[in-house]
């Protein structure tokens, strides 16, 4: 008898949640970014992630695209040249030295960034999932327990980064894990391991922002005056990143929004007209039921 009350009650407790660790996360330097991708194939390597197929996209040398349900890092190629028929090409010059090459002006510029979920430490996603399945693990990072989504997108929607999408395969929502198997072990994430510059860094998070203010100063000093941290703090609107980026232009230019905003803030009206309406019918439901009582 005991035990079956047991296995009946057992689907509606809640197991002690694993001890807190270390909050972890990502600090990218795009600057040292090559566009390799390596991090992207390491983490479908690893999560086992069908291939997206190779599309044209026919505004860059990118054929990903995009972050989606099956990739989960995805490298940008931003392309910074003037238009083709402003700067006619110069015929090819067949006695250039090295010297100048190296001096020579340069036109352009190719700004490479491995974006992936920012690990947002008051994340629109969870507190937009009804069912409670996107979760703070103990590293502080947000991980989505896929047995207890149900679909149904509020997490898609909420995102103001454009990370999270449904799986056309099992039609729940997928995203960056920050490696959870692989911390759990010890073991470094994926596309951190197999980033062969060190623009992906991974580890405890007040170590990475410390690294990274150094890193900015750096490059500052070399004359890149449009050097940015991003997500290093919380702003006004949104809280801090756990996937922070080093960037040298403005968020926008590389697809991110300049002033994150967190939906929620914008709720309360609809929390108040909700509430508004529940007290509305409750005293609707009070007069109905006292006219219709005897004497
Ligand atoms: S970036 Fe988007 S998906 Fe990732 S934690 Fe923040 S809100 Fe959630
Ligand atoms: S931390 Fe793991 S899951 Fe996240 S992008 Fe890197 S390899 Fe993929
Ligand atoms: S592995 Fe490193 S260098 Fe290569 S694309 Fe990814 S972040 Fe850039």
């Amino acid at each position: 008898m005991a035990n079956l009350l047991r296995d009946l009650l057992y689907p509606f407790t809640r197991p002690t949640p694993p001890a807190s660790r270390r909050a972890t996360g990502f600090f990218t330097d795009t600057t040292l970014c090559i566009g390799c991708k390596a991090c992207e194939v390491a983490c479908k390597q690893w999560n086992q992630l069908p291939s997206d197929g190779f599309n044209f996209t026919a505004n860059s040398y990118d054929n990903t695209a995009q972050l989606s349900a099956t990739t989960w890092r995805h490298v940008k190629f931003l392309e910074q040249f003037p238009p083709s028929d402003s700067a006619p090409p110069s015929p090819p010059d067949m006695n250039l030295d090295l010297r100048s090459l190296l001096m020579e002006a340069q036109n352009g510029r190719w700004l490479m960034m491995s974006d992936v979920c920012k690990h947002c430490s008051a994340a629109p996603c969870q507190m937009a999932c009804p069912t409670g399945a996107i979760i703070h693990n103990e590293f502080d990072d947000v991980y989505i327990q896929n047995d207890i989504c149900n679909g149904c997108g509020y997490c898609v929607a909420a995102c103001p980064f454009g990370v999270i999408s449904r799986s056309a395969f099992d039609g729940h929502a997928h995203k960056c894990t920050l490696c959870y198997d692989r911390q759990r072990d010890d073991l470094m994430p994926a596309c951190a391991k197999a980033c062969p510059t060190e623009s992906i860094r991974f580890g405890p998070l007040d170590e990475l922002h410390e690294h990274a203010v150094g890193r900015l100063e750096e490059v500052k000093a070399r004359g890149f005056k449009g050097a940015r941290l991003y997500g290093d703090r919380a702003s006004d609107t949104y809280s801090a990143l756990g996937a922070f980026f080093l960037l040298l232009d403005e968020p926008s230019r590389y697809g991110l929004p300049d002033d994150p905003d967190t939906p929620q803030r914008h709720m309360i009206g609809d929390y108040i007209r909700g509430a508004a309406g529940t007290l509305i019918w409750v005293a609707i439901l009070a007069i109905a039921v006292i006219a219709r009582a005897p004497g």
